[in-house]
């Protein structure tokens, strides 16, 4: 048998392609991730980039502001009660080389679906230092908001990568519980939006390192609980401009520096752009280069990268699959 609709992807993207497909009798079946260790590291568990995220403030429908945790058991919630069923698994085999489109997912199970809508978003990017490799887990992490609350960052000086908008949110995020946060910048300005970046700023706790980069991670074994393990206990710091480097004693490291959307898992099937992002072929639309595979969300808005951006896009997905089902003769 085969379903009518698949969603890839548990963001807003997926979850309002969800309650717009539900709600259209095309009882869709989610797919929200699965709940392992390897997709807490690269930031892809169910719920998205917003479960990682504190107060959200700009999702309109909540003047008081929500967090993102809450917004996003919100919509799983809606879209369950539409109608959608959600499986707790990762698709990691698709062939979207003849209809209906073939996929399995991380518990062995196969199944079959007319349609398919990618929403799987984007993860965090990392420098790409074998040092920064080495200490993950043990002071390198990509989410303050996952992991900034650890003892090992209790009181002490922490390093934030980046001069976006994710490096300012960190980093004032961060301020609770460090001595010091250094936002290591690779120019002189940063470019969040004007309202961040003046807040970050004038935080007390942040100190921007200008024009530099981290070109080294340092740490040592230390002694724990559980036995010796690796403990970050630095940062070696490169200026750009003059070449000049320092080192920052501090206990963390967090990587704040963009993302990169989640399309591994389809081989190079659907069209991509030289960013990685999903190509949708038509304006205003959510079809991708293989007829009956829709796209909504961050893996492909290489733009905007809002929440509400995305969760337009899953209604655009889900109302542009329905319409080609039905041209299809699938109802
Ligand atoms: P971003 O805006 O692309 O910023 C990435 C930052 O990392 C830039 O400052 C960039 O430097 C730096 N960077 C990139 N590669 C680097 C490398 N290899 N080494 C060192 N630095 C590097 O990404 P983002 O901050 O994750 O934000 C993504 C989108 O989400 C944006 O549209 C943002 O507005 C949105 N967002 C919004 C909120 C909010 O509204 N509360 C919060 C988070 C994110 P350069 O500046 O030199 O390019």
């Amino acid at each position: 048998m085969s379903e009518k609709v698949v969603i890839i992807g548990s963001g807003p993207a997926g979850w309002t392609a969800a309650i717009y497909a539900a709600r259209a009798n095309l009882h869709p079946i989610v797919y929200e991730g699965a709940l392992t260790e390897e997709n807490r590291l690269r930031g892809t568990l169910p719920l998205g980039q917003l479960n990682l995220t504190t107060e959200v403030e700009n999702f309109p429908g909540f003047a008081k502001g929500i967090l993102g945790p809450d917004l996003m058991m919100q919509m799983r919630e809606q879209a369950e009660h539409a109608g959608a069923k959600i499986v707790t698994e990762d698709i990691v085999d698709i062939d979207l080389s003849s209809r209906p489109f073939k996929m399995k997912d991380s518990a062995g199970q196969s199944l079959q679906a007319q349609a398919v809508i990618i929403a799987t978003g984007a993860s965090a990017n990392y420098l790409g230092l074998p040092s920064e490799e080495k200490y993950k887990n043990f002071g390198v992490s990509a989410c303050a908001v996952c992991d900034g609350a650890l003892p090992r960052f209790r009181n002490k000086p922490l390093v934030v990568v980046g001069g976006g908008d994710s490096a300012c949110e960190e980093g004032g995020y961060l301020t609770k519980f460090a001595s010091t946060v250094y936002l290591v910048h690779r120019r002189d300005e940063l470019r969040a939006s004007k309202a961040m970046a003046d807040r970050t700023l004038a935080n007390p706790k942040i100190k921007p390192i200008w024009n530099s980069a981290v070109d080294e991670v340092l740490g040592a074994e230390v002694q724990t609980g559980v036995g010796p393990q690796p403990s970050l206990t630095g940062v070696r710091i490169k200026n750009l401009k003059t070449g000049e480097t320092q080192t920052v004693d501090a206990t963390g490291m967090f990587v704040a520096i963009g993302h990169t959307p989640n399309t591994k898992f389809l081989k190079g099937q659907v069209k991509v752009d030289d960013k990685g992002f999903l190509v949708l072929t038509e304006p205003h639309r959510t079809l991708t280069s293989v007829e009956g595979v829709f796209a909504a969300g961050d893996v492909a808005d290489p733009i905007y990268k809002q929440a509400i951006t995305a969760a337009g896009m899953g209604c655009k997905a889900a109302l542009d699959a329905e319409r080609w089902l039905a041209a299809m003769g699938v109802h």
